[in-house]
């Protein structure tokens, strides 16, 4: 992994790379996009949590005792539907007890916002959780300044976001309004077209996962 900052961490693994450009293709068909995001999804979630803290524990081997960790964070999933439960997924694969909060946004119409129609959330979470918003594309920012304003709200200190794919005017956005939030991403792409989305990008994330 390579970090282009502390806020940005671009994971440039050969595998994930590979990965991505295969999802990229526009000749890849939606059951292998689905696979191929769901193993993307694996490498980012990996990276993003590679500071999560640890206790060390006892455990006895077939040889004899030894020692080792387990995870000490309370870790909460934010995956905004729809392209985000592939995240999601992927990374209960990996915490089988982690919590999900989904998030669904849509754009309200006056304001030209990302606005939350679904939001589960609790009334208080514990302040020093670990939230990970889910969004495969960090196009505008919008939605993902959205997601991550409902947890800010609750007062959540660690906020990060993963993302397959990040434009230039997601990260600045995002940034400018929450500096803290560190963004996990195989690439920053080149720009968002007149439509929003980002070039090169992979085309509508949501619609490929979901064969729409
Ligand atoms: N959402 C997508 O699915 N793709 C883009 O390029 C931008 C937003």
């Amino acid at each position: 992994m390579i970090e282009t900052g502390t806020r940005v961490k671009l994971v440039n693994h050969p595998l994930a790379q590979q990965t991505l450009t295969r999802l990229r293709d526009l000749q890849t068909p939606s059951h292998e996009f689905r696979r191929l995001a769901a193993r993307l999804s694996k490498f980012l979630v990996y990276e993003a949590m590679a500071d999560l803290k640890t206790r060390e524990v006892g455990v006895e081997t077939p040889v004899g005792p030894g020692k080792g960790v387990a995870l000490t964070d309370y870790i909460i999933l934010a995956p905004v539907l729809r392209a985000g439960l592939v995240l999601a997924e992927a990374a209960q694969d990996l915490f089988p007890n982690v919590r999900i909060y989904h998030v669904g946004l849509k754009r309200d119409e006056e304001t030209l916002e990302a606005k939350s129609y679904y939001a589960k959330l609790p009334e208080s979470l514990p302040p020093d959780c670990r939230v990970y918003v889910l969004d495969p594309m960090l196009a505008t920012g919008g939605s993902a300044v959205a997601a991550i304003s409902l947890f800010d709200k609750l007062d959540v200190k660690t906020i990060d976001l993963v993302s397959f794919v990040a434009a230039p005017e997601g990260i600045k956005r995002v940034h400018e309004e929450f500096p803290n939030v560190a963004i996990t991403t195989a690439s920053v792409d080149d720009h968002l077209n007149e439509h929003g989305y980002i070039v090169p990008g992979l085309g509508d994330a949501g619609d490929r996962i979901f064969g729409t």
